[in-house]
């Protein structure tokens, strides 16, 4: 707890300044968050643009060191990190939440320090040689959302250090003091002006990416605010990575056990109560096995608490805000006026001072409809039925987004088959929505461009250069 406090008392705003942030959980103040102005931006810019070169030139492995002591300091301050995430983002403690997301902090600053520099020799014939280095980009800016606010800024800020940038970051109004608490805990490990953050809201965003001493935007969030970005950093012809929203598909084929796929069923479309890019958001279940996992959904469901991100049995948590709320809300009354049948949940309680909407599940429902086609970004999960594979795939495919998938059958052969003709970033198999530090991940479609971690993730904080001779 005294170590909460102080981890807060260092990131928010003082008494009359700032914003207040309220626990999505309960309508409590928890802290003011600063409100970054364009000042702010154009001080961390200056401070970032003026530490680079003496960053890159430190070398590798002090940078590798580097990494590995912020991923020590993010552990020796696991639980405050985590209540912090928890008391403003709304995802409990336990379960695959605010520990897990925190634990994953420091998972990937491990192994981005340890993964190997791509640098390859690409001729070598005797008279010919040539090698392909990739250099730092400068300055990089990262931009994340308020789903994963801490997970997300590392799989950024890592491999941008790692490769000898400096980093200016800008988290979610949403969750600002998530950022500002994480970003505390790095510096300590890092020498001044490396790593920079900037509260603030969109219009902040959209000034930082305007800006030309950028050589790189990260930025995750919803599609709509990439295109915006597009269009905001081609004056400057500013490379991006735009990890963009998705609508992934699940497919159950007949020949599953239902009871036993229920489990993984579920967390890959409830997982941070569906706040998740990669969460599945509609599955197709063949009629052969339609009813039976149905039922065995609704048995997992009704074994996971939702409550308060404190108390240690929830395992599910409120939407981060009232406005996902709201977006939810429309679209499960949307598909019950359709005639659609709600298996469990549907029924929120919209007086609450929280912001819980209950596990939902919804059968029997058209494909076409917004609540199948529309990224809801919630705990809903809309259960279509299919009697043809092709139809399942074609229905998979005809939406504009493609970040993941997932194929369901006893048959792996037959799913990698089938996951061959997916139009999506990753399609896993028998799972859906596990990441790891060393496979790439990234969205094709309106998911956006570039691939995050590994090898791949160095890269994309990295400009090519030949030195050929
Ligand atoms: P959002 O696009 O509203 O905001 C994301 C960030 O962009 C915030 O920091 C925001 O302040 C900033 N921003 C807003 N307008 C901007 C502008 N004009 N210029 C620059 N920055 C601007 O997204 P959100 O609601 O915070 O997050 C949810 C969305 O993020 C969902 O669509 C989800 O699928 C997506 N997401 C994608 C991934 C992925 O890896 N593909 C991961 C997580 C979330």
């Amino acid at each position: 707890m005294e170590q909460y406090d102080s981890l807060l008392a260092a990131v928010a705003a003082p008494e009359g300044a700032g914003r207040e942030v309220f626990d999505p959980a309960t309508g409590e103040l928890i802290g003011r968050a600063p409100v970054g102005t364009v000042a702010d931006l154009d001080a961390a810019i200056q401070a970032a643009v003026a530490a680079q070169p003496d960053w890159a030139a430190a070398g590798d492995e002090a940078r590798r060191a580097a990494l590995h002591r912020m991923a020590d300091a993010v552990e020796a301050h696991a639980e405050p990190l985590a209540e912090l995430l928890s008391r403003e983002q709304g995802k409990p403690l336990n379960g695959p939440n605010a520990r897990f997301e925190v634990g994953a902090c420091a998972t990937w600053l491990r192994v981005t320090a340890d993964t190997p520099l791509p640098t390859e020799v690409v001729v070598d014939d005797g008279t010919d040689y040539a090698e392909l280095h990739y250099r730092p980009v400068g300055t990089v800016g990262v931009i994340t959302p308020w789903n994963w606010p801490m997970m997300i800024a590392i799989w950024q800020i890592a491999p941008a250090l790692r490769m000898g940038n400096t980093v200016v970051a800008k988290p979610s109004e949403y969750t600002t003091l998530s950022g500002l608490a994480l970003v505390e805990v790095l510096n300590a490990e890092l020498p001044a002006g490396v790593l920079n953050v900037v509260a603030g809201d969109g219009a902040i965003g959209a000034e930082l990416v305007a800006r030309p001493e950028f050589g790189k935007i990260m930025f995750t969030g919803s599609t709509a605010t990439g295109k915006k970005i597009i269009e905001a950093s081609a004056g400057n012809v500013t490379r991006l990575t735009l990890e963009l929203g998705g609508n992934d598909a699940g497919i159950v084929l007949p020949d599953v056990d239902p009871a036993a796929i229920a489990e993984d069923l579920f967390w890959g479309a409830f997982i941070n109560t569906g706040q998740t890019c990669a969460a599945m958001k509609r599955l197709y279940v063949h009629d052969d096995v339609y009813d039976a996992v149905c039922e065995a959904l609704v048995d997992v469901a009704a074994k996971m608490p939702m409550g308060t991100g404190l108390d240690e049995q929830n395992v599910l948590g409120p939407l981060q805000n009232r406005m996902q709320f709201g977006v939810v809300d429309r679209l499960v009354e949307a598909a019950k006026a359709s005639g659609a049948r709600v298996l469990t949940g549907g029924e929120p309680d919209r007086e609450q001072l929280g912001n819980f909407y209950p596990t939902t599940l919804v059968a029997d429902i058209d494909p076409h409809n917004p609540l199948v086609v529309e990224e809801q970004f919630g705990p809903a999960l809309p259960i279509i039925r299919y009697s043809d594979v092709d139809e399942a795939v074609r229905l998979a495919n005809e939406l504009s987004v493609g970040l993941g998938a997932s194929v369901w059958s006893a048959d792996r052969d037959r799913a990698r088959g089938i996951a061959a003709r997916i139009q999506a970033g990753t399609v896993w198999i028998n799972s859906h929505g596990g990441v790891h530090p060393m496979i790439p991940f990234g969205g094709v479609k309106q998911s956006g461009y570039g691939m995050e971690f590994g090898v791949e993730g160095l890269k994309s904080v990295s400009v090519p250069q030949v030195v050929n001779g």
